[in-house]
């Protein structure tokens, strides 16, 4: 048990009191009481009341950020827990402290949620992009990397189960974390904590041999100390001289990584020169170089040939006292403050927020650090560009596996990215616990779970909705399949209908196989397919797999017609057969000018009919028997019509209707006259070239005195409106 939460709280604010205007004390105050009763009785493992943890957080980040603290950050320190652990809301937060704080709160909250299950490569990498594309505030990852540390600080309070897990991912991602932000204290930290967690014996004999060399090593740095501080002193330089701390974890590593001995770590002695001035770190390099002999090539400028506006520092290795070599870095006071602290101490008064001229220093704190060998690529530039940019939505599975996404990404995309079938018979997904359309677009830290049924199917529409490639060509692919399918499925059964149908059997599959290929078919199924499709019609694989097979063709009436009544045809063309007989129905009486069309009949021919005469209507005579025909008459064919003429019973009257028809070129076949009550009614039939011909006539007999009426005659009765063909 440490202090009570009071006494913790006292001396954070006694210490951020001293850092200046940027606090307002009354705010931070403020959050510790909201946060000490929102937590309430709640006990960490420790057994500490729980406030504590945040005070504690608070104070790492006011170590950490110093004379840049503002009141922002420690409430939200003070605040970063209760949401997640209390029953207080994100809203509660907003309407108490306002939305800065509130949206810190929230994102460091929902990055709490999410642990590495997995220590594979890709997910090590998308864990860290997902915590910066939720993060889009460096403070928020600045204050996670605090609750880390304060937690990995009171870990053995825990299962060992936890314990393993949280060491691996502290060790996997948040101390890599913290090194490419230049917080090498807190990394430093992180590591040997998980190492000795992780670790436990090789952490241990490490300690002990440590330990054990401690007095001896101690002893030489304290002799090398003493003569640069002597030669300093002459020249009048002031400047601190200190040991490296020593880092288990690098240690543990160069030993693993590159099978070195710990003796041969060890003999490698270091030591760290703060001067108060960047001229003074020359001054020191000189009286350093005169006091030692350096080693060529191992000075390095890191001051002058810096390119962002972090890590600046000389280097140098000398030969110490005894001939054994001394690594010594030379730098100001604020030098090495960001060589330790990186951005936390240089994250700027604009807050946290990732804009692109803090993407600028960023690039050069990535360059300079390259070229120290610290950061092996430039995974920070990308994770940076990753949060503003945010072209990447990082998403969770149930089990905790991460999912990389284009923006705009939808459960479809996700689901294929899973598995194909899962995408195939995705139906339905839940994002954060509810349900949601598959056109929902997900975003970073979304856990997605995909419902999946048997009968789940792709749906052309899903091409719309899913935002990456591999995913519509999933959906393609199966959408083609799934027609290839049905149109196997067709032209099996196509074929099989036309095989019965002529009660045809196949010998063997063998024989369907050649004919396939004889079509240009890879196999059977290919066959089917076009079969199905309809580019090979049933007919022509009938032909290959039986060759001795004509198709028995059932005559039509026409081809019987051509048999029984050659003939030559007069006065119409029917399409596409010559040599048939033909007449013109009686009963309708069709001349050129007529809308007509043939009949077949029994033993007659073609016979020609208006369309509107009854006997040619398709329901009457049968679609069979009907073709179409068109007039070719030549000058001098002519066509019978009766005409009925009503007039006065005259004397004359026949003598004035004869020489009226022939007036007009006509000859008159047959007549028939007759009174019935002093009116006379005559039918006469006359030859005509043509409706135009026939109109004429029955103008000219119109004229003759004591005619009241002339009509052209037809023997049936008015046709029906509604049947009236075109
Ligand atoms: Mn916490």
């Amino acid at each position: 048990m440490t202090d009570g939460p009071k006494k913790l709280f006292d001396d954070l604010v006694s210490e951020i009191a001293g850092y200046g205007s940027g606090v307002d004390l009354d705010l931070v105050t403020k959050a510790y009481e909201f946060s000490r009763e929102a937590h309430g009785a709640q006990k960490r493992k420790s057994g500490e009341p729980f406030v504590c943890h945040s005070i504690s957080v608070a104070k790492i980040i006011a170590d950490l950020i110093q004379a840049r603290l503002d009141t922002i950050i420690v409430s939200s320190a003070l605040l970063h827990d209760v949401i997640e652990d209390t029953s207080k809301s994100i809203k509660d937060v907003d309407e108490s402290f306002g939305s800065e704080i509130a949206s810190i709160v929230d994102g460091v909250t929902k990055i709490s949620r999410y642990h590495l299950m997995n220590p594979e490569k890709g997910q090590v990498e998308n864990f860290r992009k997902m915590l910066f594309s939720m993060a889009r505030d460096l403070r928020v990852i600045f204050l996670k990397l605090a609750d880390r540390l304060h937690n990995m600080r009171t870990l053995e309070f825990l299962e060992a189960e936890k314990i393993k897990r949280i060491s691996m991912e502290t060790l996997e991602i948040y101390a890599p974390l913290a090194h490419m932000l230049g917080i090498a204290e807190i990394k430093r930290e992180l590591e040997d904590l998980s190492f000795k967690f992780l670790y436990q014996s090789e952490y241990r004999e490490l300690a002990a041999t440590v330990a054990e060399k401690r007095e001896e090593r101690e002893k030489y740095l304290d002799e090398v100390k003493e003569e640069i501080a002597g030669s300093l002193a002459r020249e009048g330089v002031k400047a601190e001289i200190v040991a490296r701390p020593k880092h288990f974890y690098s240690i543990y590593r160069k030993m693993h990584d590159q099978g070195r001995r710990l003796e041969d770590i060890f003999d490698l002695q270091a030591a760290r020169v703060i001067t108060n001035d960047k001229a003074d770190c020359y001054r020191v390099l000189g009286i350093i170089h005169d006091l030692f002999t350096p080693v060529q090539d191992r000075f390095k400028d890191f001051i002058a040939a810096q390119k962002g506006n972090l890590y600046q520092s000389l280097h140098t290795t000398v030969v110490g006292p005894r001939g054994r070599l001394v690594e010594i870095q030379i730098r100001t006071k604020e030098m090495h403050l960001a060589a330790e602290r990186g951005f936390a101490a240089h994250y700027g008064y604009k807050g946290g927020k990732i804009d692109k001229e803090l993407l600028e220093k960023l690039g050069g704190f990535v360059v300079d650090m390259q070229e120290l060998g610290e950061i092996p690529d430039a995974e920070l530039m990308e994770l940076l560009k990753v949060s503003l940019y945010q072209d990447d939505v990082f998403v969770v599975t149930p089990k905790g596996d991460l999912k990389k996404l284009p923006r705009g990404g939808t459960p479809i995309d996700f689901a294929y990215l899973i598995h194909t079938e899962v995408g195939n018979r995705c139906v339905g997904a839940k994002v954060n616990g509810s349900i949601v359309p598959l056109r929902f677009e997900l975003k970073s830290g979304d856990r997605v779970e995909i419902i999946t049924s048997p009968t789940g199917r792709p749906r052309e529409d899903w091409l719309h909705l899913a935002k990456t490639s591999s995913a519509r060509g999933k959906i393609r692919h199966w959408l083609r399949l799934e027609r290839q399918k049905e149109s196997i499925g067709l032209g099996k059964e196509i074929l099989e209908r036309e095989m019965r149908k002529h009660r045809l059997k196949l010998g063997s599959e063998d024989e369907l196989l050649d004919a396939a290929q004889s079509l240009d078919c890879n196999d059977i199924q290919g066959l089917y397919a076009r079969i199905g499709q309809g580019e090979v019609s049933p007919k022509q694989v009938l032909q290959r797999l039986f060759p001795e097979w004509k198709e028995k063709k059932t005559p039509g009436p026409l081809d019987k017609l051509r048999e029984l009544v050659p003939g030559k045809a007069r006065g119409v063309r029917i399409h596409g057969l010559d040599n048939l007989m033909i007449s013109f129905a009686k009963c309708c009486q069709p001349v050129p000018g007529d809308k007509v069309t043939g009949i077949i009949t029994r033993g007659r021919g073609v016979s020609i009919h208006r369309i509107d005469c009854p006997n040619s209507f398709e329901d009457r005579v049968g679609r069979e028997r009907m073709v179409s025909v068109e007039w070719d008459a030549e000058k001098e064919d002519s066509f019978v019509v009766s005409l009925l003429v009503v007039g006065g019973d005259r004397q004359n009257l026949l003598a004035g209707i004869a020489k009226a028809i022939s007036s007009c070129g006509s000859h008159i076949r047959t007549v028939s006259l007759g009174t019935v009550d002093g009116v006379a009614k005559g039918r006469f039939f006359v030859e005509v070239k043509n409706l135009r011909h026939l109109n004429d006539v029955a103008k000219e007999v119109r004229k003759v005195a004591g005619v009241s009426s002339v009509e052209r005659e037809q023997f049936f009765p008015a046709p029906r409106k509604k049947e009236a063909h075109e």
